[in-house]
């Protein structure tokens, strides 16, 4: 299967990320991941994606696009993935789409792990981790409801959109995941 995961910072996204690439066996495509890695041994992606991420910015999109686009004619990736922090604009979806419809494929479906603001703020100041800079934070989380959250639109007039409540344990979440999974799954029996 290939599923997209969509969340805010400090959503759970990386628990969630972890249980499902257990689950379902199959790679987790993390860009945040990607681009620390190339920051870490700097590539000319990573210094030039290092300035955006300092600042809670998405890097541009060409960058970003050839990265994943190259990861995911990985062999590994024949068989499906689970796609976190990409796409993050309307931009990557659209790429995303072409790319996949060259190969005669579709993304299977689009979890939303939704929480609210104040928790989100809750959450980063419980934690303080050191890339948890209030101030930074507070822009990753306004570049994710100007930039990302068109992306539910879109994904919810495909009709590929499960949006869940990202409140609770991680197991309460995973039972909902589940769930979405399950409606990916005869959804894309009847296509
Ligand atoms: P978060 O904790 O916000 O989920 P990630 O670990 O996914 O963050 O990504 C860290 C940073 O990497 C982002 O704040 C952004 O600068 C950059 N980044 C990751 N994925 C993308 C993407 N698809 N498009 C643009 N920038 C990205």
């Amino acid at each position: 299967m290939r599923i997209i995961l969509i969340g805010p910072p400090g959503a759970g996204k990386g628990t969630q990320c972890q249980r499902l690439v257990e689950h379902l066996r199959v790679p987790h495509l993390s860009t945040g991941e990607m681009l620390r890695a190339a920051v870490r041994s700097a590539t000319p992606e990573g210094v030039q994606a290092s300035k955006y991420m300092e600042q809670g910015q998405l890097v541009p999109d060409e960058l970003i696009v050839g990265m994943v686009t190259k990861r995911l004619e990985a062999p590994d990736c024949r068989k499906g993935y689970l796609l976190d922090g990409f796409p993050r604009t309307l931009p990557q979806a659209a790429t995303l789409d072409e790319l996949l419809e060259r190969r005669a494929m579709s993304v299977d479906g689009v979890i939303e792990l939704a929480v609210p603001r104040d928790e989100l703020i809750r959450r980063m100041l419980a934690r303080k981790r050191a890339d948890d800079n209030p101030e930074i934070f507070s822009k990753r989380i306004a570049s994710f409801e100007i930039q990302t959250a068109p992306l539910l639109d879109y994904y919810g007039r495909q009709g590929k959109l499960a949006s869940i409540d990202g409140l609770g344990t991680a197991d309460e979440i995973f039972e909902r995941v589940q769930t979405a999974l399950r409606r990916f799954a005869r959804a894309a029996g009847r296509r």
